[in-house]
């Protein structure tokens, strides 16, 4: 299967590297939201967030807080969205984990404009049972 980021990490497409380590390596994204828009992968494989190893969930995080640091020093944004899509629903297009860090300007035209929901009464806490179920026996297992 292949895989366009992989391609990235064996130099057979070009990207502009902004830092690698053993395991994990970060680079502009080509279609930036605004200039500097920048994602931090791990080296191996993994289609997306929910089964990332730990270590190497670990040092994706201190990849993208050390590159999210020096993104806010060299740029100078107003904010910065740390965002990880997962699924085409959540706008998932390229099936390699990544972080996108993505600089913030005030009227910059990248909005959210979600339709926020109302929990009616009792929903809010079968919602929460739900997760904590599935908590419990993702603790069991
Ligand atoms: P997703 O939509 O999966 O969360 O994010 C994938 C991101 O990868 C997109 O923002 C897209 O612009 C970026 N992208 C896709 N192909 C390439 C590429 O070949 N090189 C780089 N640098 N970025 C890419
Ligand atoms: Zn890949």
């Amino acid at each position: 299967m292949s895989c366009i980021f992989c391609d990235i990490i064996n130099g057979i497409e070009k990207a502009e590297i902004l830092f690698e380590d053993e395991s994990t390596i970060s680079f502009l994204d080509i279609r930036p939201l605004n200039f500097g828009h920048s994602l931090v992968i791990p080296k191996k494989h993994y289609e997306n967030f929910y089964n990332v190893d730990i270590e190497d969930l670990n040092s994706v995080i201190k990849a993208t807080q050390f590159l999210t640091n020096a993104i806010k020093t060299s740029l100078n944004p107003e904010g910065i969205n740390i965002i990880s899509n997962n699924g085409s629903s959540a706008g998932q297009t390229i099936y390699h984990f990544h972080f996108h860090i993505i600089p913030r300007f005030k009227n910059d035209h990248f909005t959210f404009r979600p339709q926020f929901k109302d929990y009616t009464e009792g929903l809010m806490k079968e919602f929460a049972d739900k997760i904590r179920i599935a908590i419990n026996t993702q603790r069991d297992d």
